[in-house]
């Protein structure tokens, strides 16, 4: 068994193109007069994974609980993590000023939920594709721009007719397909998808999720996939990480963990999943009670106040993440403390 105090989250023997070791981003609460600190929300709280060349790393877990923090800390769009996040061999992105940050910007990307809002509405297809490209140097002249974002477009799915169109004259998954080309537009080795095709119909989730595993095909591309919707994880991730109030409490293989999850929650939400075949009936689970405040989260496990499974330690000791074989690493006590009452790990 690993040492719990350096469990991490890795797939592989090969050298991650991401590695990140306890991030944290605590938000201050400020109050008062004198606008003192009286307080901190701990969005995310100590988080360690890695992702390697050519990888989906899905996380998921529910609203609030710090997955989107954690993408946009390690790309430095909120300032003030603590921790390390190295890029390939990378000093420590988290303590870089913004300008010794951008020759990184290049290699890590973002798509965002929301792409009319990530869109400027006052630039055409091309220009909102050919700014990065003259940012970055990476054509000579306007031809070889112009050029380069019709090959992106038509690598997405769209054409030349929509260069000088406006973000507001396409639907919401063209939308999203032209986000995915300004991803691509410098070359990026490893994108973030954060929420990526949550706002979009079901069907047209299906298309751009189709098109995300292509282009990592096609690229070699990695992926941070974030989710709250268990059933889009598992179609394009190759591992999984389930986030509890900005904590990791399981990491395994895709197939490992949909089909025997170890910890409580990640339990717990599956079983609250809607199943998409209308055939099959099962009484759906719903897990109770909302999760506590980041402000001041439960002492111990703090899952406890929500967890069937709650047994006398879980209520002081906080469980660490811990490798119970093949990678499949698990924060709970259930599984690990010598007090518990399950035999093996898969009872
Ligand atoms: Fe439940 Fe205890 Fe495991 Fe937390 S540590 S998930 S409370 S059994």
């Amino acid at each position: 068994m690993a040492d719990p105090q350096n469990s991490s989250v890795s797939g592989s023997e090969q050298k991650p193109l991401l590695s990140v070791r306890n991030l944290k981003m605590h938000f201050p609460i400020r109050s008062g007069v004198f606008s003192r600190v009286t307080g901190h929300v701990r969005a995310v709280d100590g988080v360690s994974f890695e992702i390697h060349p050519g990888e989906t790393l899905g996380l998921a877990g529910e609203s609030g609980c710090g997955k989107t923090t954690v993408g946009r800390a390690l790309l430095r769009l909120l300032d003030g993590a603590e921790g390390e996040a190295r890029f390939e061999n990378s000093p420590n992105l988290l303590t870089l000023s913004q300008r010794e940050m951008r020759p990184y910007r290049k290699h890590l990307q973002i798509i965002f939920q929301d792409p009319f809002s990530s869109l400027n509405p006052r630039l055409t297809v091309a220009g909102a594709l050919m700014e990065p490209l003259k940012i970055f140097g990476i054509c000579k002249n306007r031809k070889e721009r112009r050029d380069r974002v019709v090959g992106l477009l038509e690598e997405v799915g769209l054409s030349s007719t929509h260069l000088d169109r406006y973000p507001h004259e396409f639907s919401g998954g063209q939308r999203q397909r032209i986000g995915i080309a300004r991803a691509l537009t410098v070359e990026p080795k490893l994108i973030i998808c954060d929420e990526a095709v949550s706002a979009l119909d079901v069907s047209v989730q299906a298309q751009v999720i189709n098109l995300l595993m292509d282009l990592r095909r096609k690229r070699g591309l990695s992926y941070l996939f974030i989710s709250h919707a268990l059933s889009v994880v598992e179609h394009i991730s190759n591992r999984v990480a389930i986030m509890y109030l900005g904590k990791l409490v399981e990491v395994a293989d895709k197939d490992e963990i949909y089909k025997r999850p170890l910890h409580p929650y990640t339990e717990a939400l599956l079983e609250a999943a809607p199943i998409p075949d209308p055939s099959v009936r099962r009484e759906r689970q719903l897990l109770e009670g909302d999760v506590p405040s980041p402000i001041n989260p439960p002492p111990g496990c703090s899952f406890h106040p929500r967890c069937k499974y709650c047994f006398d330690p879980c209520r002081t000791e906080t469980p660490p993440l811990t490798d119970v074989g093949g990678g499949h690493q698990v924060a709970c006590h259930l599984v690990t403390h010598p007090d518990s009452p399950r035999k093996t790990c898969h009872d």
